[in-house]
């Protein structure tokens, strides 16, 4: 083993929790490794957010294409080559990667790629392509998250698939059971049924996407049913058997489904195993994740834990901004963090986004809240693009105007979130909205026109029916 580093803090993971933290503490002035087993960018970069939307865009372009003769725009065969639209998605992975790199070596971070795993609370050694005997003041844990297998099926990866397998086919099915109806499991049912593959979710809950409420579930279930995507809600799998060189999909209550391949997208695992925590002195709870306080500190003084492994809110841009909140308490500056604004996308066709409470939160905590949903089909600049489906809603509390939760459905969904997501964040009201003049004609119009129905005042919009 290699002589004894010293730095100031170690960050064990390099995805987007990790690296942004790495890189927030070197800028304060901190002396800073960061050790990675894998590849730069974690989950997100190589298994996760960045290539499974660099296919959902082939699909975006593909979905266009079909509705090109609406424009008045012929086109006479349409074709695609999905191992094309693979490889593109690998470049892309690649070339994201490769600047990662020179961005946290620019920061003078010093990398170890090996296992990293503790002797002590202020000790690591790591093991891999690089060996390393660490001794740092203060310790970022964001180790993660992994695919977690069903026992009674585990993933064999060629017919039983997981998110991480199923980002690298190289060919598609013709059909495909996708086990679990939360966001990666419909974000991938959108990519394939656009594709022309024969999709059935399966999800044990009552609703796809129950999360998000009612009224998203709804409407992504009507949106999807429109894509001949088939879905059986309340219902789990028990077994599947091998049959010819597809599957047998065997259900609760007997029914089977025969299909080519299956994805397993139930949830994901922690990844706390192999840390040798106890040497720190750290417990986990009982799935693995790392309890923290807002400061993101763990029991154990000097160690911090960020991302996916506190099973907090499992999205990169939670866990970076965790890791903004740890970077800047390890090196001394006081910071914590705030859950009310987190915004969550669904990469679906339609888009889904919201901020904030839903309906359903806000009744259950017995706020007085009035609601304004604008449909996409009365917004001029929809109209004139071809994208009224869907529609913008905005929940204010009634007393004080307070927006509390806002939720979008339809084209650019990802982009339209931000607005609120600042409002929310920053605790403004109906008027906040309805006094910023929203540029002609876009679709954050859709904002303003929500808020106006909130407020009781509409102006593209009939208003509200009174008796008599
Ligand atoms: C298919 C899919 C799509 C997704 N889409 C989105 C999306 O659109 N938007 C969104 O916000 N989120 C999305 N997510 C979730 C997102 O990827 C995660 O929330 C995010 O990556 C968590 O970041 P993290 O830094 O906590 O952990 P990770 O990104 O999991 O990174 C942890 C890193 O730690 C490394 N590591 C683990 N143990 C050790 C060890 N002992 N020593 C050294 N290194 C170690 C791992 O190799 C890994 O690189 C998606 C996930 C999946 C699977």
């Amino acid at each position: 083993m290699s002589e004894k580093q010293n730095f100031d803090l170690a960050v064990i993971g390099a995805g987007p929790g990790g690296y942004v933290a790495a890189i927030k503490a070197a800028q304060l002035g901190k002396k800073v490794a960061l050790i990675e087993k894998n590849y730069l960018g974690g989950t997100c970069l190589n298994v996760g957010c960045i290539p499974s939307k660099a296919l959902l865009s082939n699909a975006a372009i593909l979905k266009k294409m079909k509705k090109a003769e609406e424009y008045g725009i012929s086109v006479d065969k349409i074709s695609f080559d999905y191992s094309k639209m693979s490889r593109r998605k690998d470049q892309v992975v690649e070339k994201i990667r490769k600047s990662l790199g020179g961005l946290i070596r620019s920061n003078k971070i010093t990398i170890f790629m090996g296992t990293a795993k503790f002797e002590s609370p202020k000790e690591l050694k790591v093991l891999g392509e690089d060996n390393g005997w660490i001794h740092a003041e203060k310790i970022i844990i964001a180790t993660g998250s992994h695919p977690i297998d069903i026992p009674a099926f585990p993933c064999d990866h060629k017919r039983i698939l997981n998110s991480t397998s199923a980002l690298e086919l190289k060919e598609l099915p013709k059909s495909i059971a996708i086990i679990g109806g939360g966001y990666i499991g419909c974000e991938f049912a959108s990519l394939f049924a656009e594709l022309g593959v024969k999709v059935t979710i399966i999800e044990a809950l009552p609703a796809i996407v129950q999360a998000q409420g009612r009224e998203i579930s709804l409407a992504l279930t009507s949106a999807f049913k429109k894509a001949a995507i088939e879905i059986r809600v309340g219902i789990s799998v028990e077994s599947i058997e091998e049959r010819g060189s597809g599957l047998s999909v065997n259900l609760s209550g007997g029914e089977k489904i025969e299909v080519e391949r299956a994805l397993v997208a139930v949830g994901r695992g922690l990844s706390s195993e192999g840390l040798c925590l106890e040497k720190a002195g750290l417990k986990v709870g009982p799935k693995g994740a790392i309890e923290v306080n807002e400061k993101m500190e763990t029991h154990v003084p000097g160690i911090y834990a960020i991302g996916d492994i506190t099973a907090i809110s499992m999205l990169a841009h939670v866990a970076s901004h965790q890791g903004l909140v740890a970077a800047a308490n390890a090196a001394g500056h006081e910071a914590v963090i705030d859950y009310h604004a987190i915004p969550s996308v669904i990469f679906t066709h339609p888009e889904i986004a919201s901020v904030g409470l839903t309906a359903e939160m806000a009744e259950e905590r017995g706020i007085d809240f009035t609601v304004g949903t604008f449909p996409f089909q009365a917004l001029g600049k929809s109209i004139a693009t071809i994208e009224t489906e869907g529609f913008a809603q905005v929940l204010a509390d009634r007393k004080t105007g307070e927006i509390i939760g806002a939720h979008v459905v339809g084209h650019d969904a990802s982009s339209l979130i931000a607005e609120m997501s600042l409002a929310i964040n920053n605790e403004l009201t109906l008027d906040c909205i309805i006094d910023t003049i929203h540029a002609h004609p876009t679709v954050p119009e859709a904002w303003l026109e929500a808020a106006l129905l909130a407020n009781g005042t509409p102006i593209h919009f009939p208003p509200k029916k009174t008796g008599g």
